[in-house]
């Protein structure tokens, strides 16, 4: 385990087995319709790969930016890129697929937005959903794992850009914080 981890909270095996579970309601819901899996940079890349791999059936890759400025673990004002073309977009049906889903700020303006560039349907899929911390009204069609109000590193999330290549999820120890927090 890294040295920063204070606990593990889902290992390799438990996210193997809450994607495959996830992937299976996903793909029976999509079954027999063309759609598109918008994954949400950055942190949604790992858990993407993961999902879309579990998925047998024909889908289309596109890619959006969401970021949100303010530093440490509380979300501040927020920045959305698109890549997908317009053709990508319009008369589309979507899936978001974020890493994780908190106040909802994020995944409610990007649905509005894609809504207002013309696509037919927008819903997501979510890694991680914390509903305890909703200001927002939103809740994802599809999520793998509910979690506590606890803030979490690793499988795509990040602190500070750190630790998105830990292959599991989990809690860091307050000195991870106030090393990069104060330094
Ligand atoms: P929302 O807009 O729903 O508040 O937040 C979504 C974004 O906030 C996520 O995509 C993620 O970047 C960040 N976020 C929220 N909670 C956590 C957390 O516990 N850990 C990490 N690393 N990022 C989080
Ligand atoms: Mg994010």
């Amino acid at each position: 385990m890294h040295d920063d981890i204070e606990k593990v909270l889902l290992d390799e095996q438990q996210i193997i087995a809450g994607i495959d579970k996830v992937a299976k309601q996903v793909t029976e819901a999509y079954r027999g319709t063309e759609f598109t899996v918008v994954s949400v940079l950055k942190g949604s890349c790992v858990f993407a790969s993961d999902l879309i791999r579990r998925m047998p059936i024909p889908l289309e890759l596109a890619f959006v930016s969401a970021s949100s400025y303010g530093d440490g673990t509380t979300s501040g004002q927020l920045d959305l890129n698109f890549f997908p073309a317009e053709g990508e977009i319009r008369g589309k049906r979507l899936l978001l697929v974020d890493d994780i889903l908190d106040t909802g700020k994020t995944l409610s303006r990007l649905k509005g937005e894609l809504m207002k560039r013309g696509a037919a349907e927008v819903r997501s899929c979510v890694f991680l959903d914390k509903p305890a911390r909703r200001a927002v009204e939103y809740d994802a069609d599809f999520r793998a794992f509910e979690v506590e109000d606890l803030f979490v590193v690793g499988y795509g999330l990040d602190f500070a850009g750190r630790y998105r290549n830990l292959p599991y999820v989990g809690s860091l120890k307050k000195e991870a914080y106030a090393g990069l927090v104060d330094g």
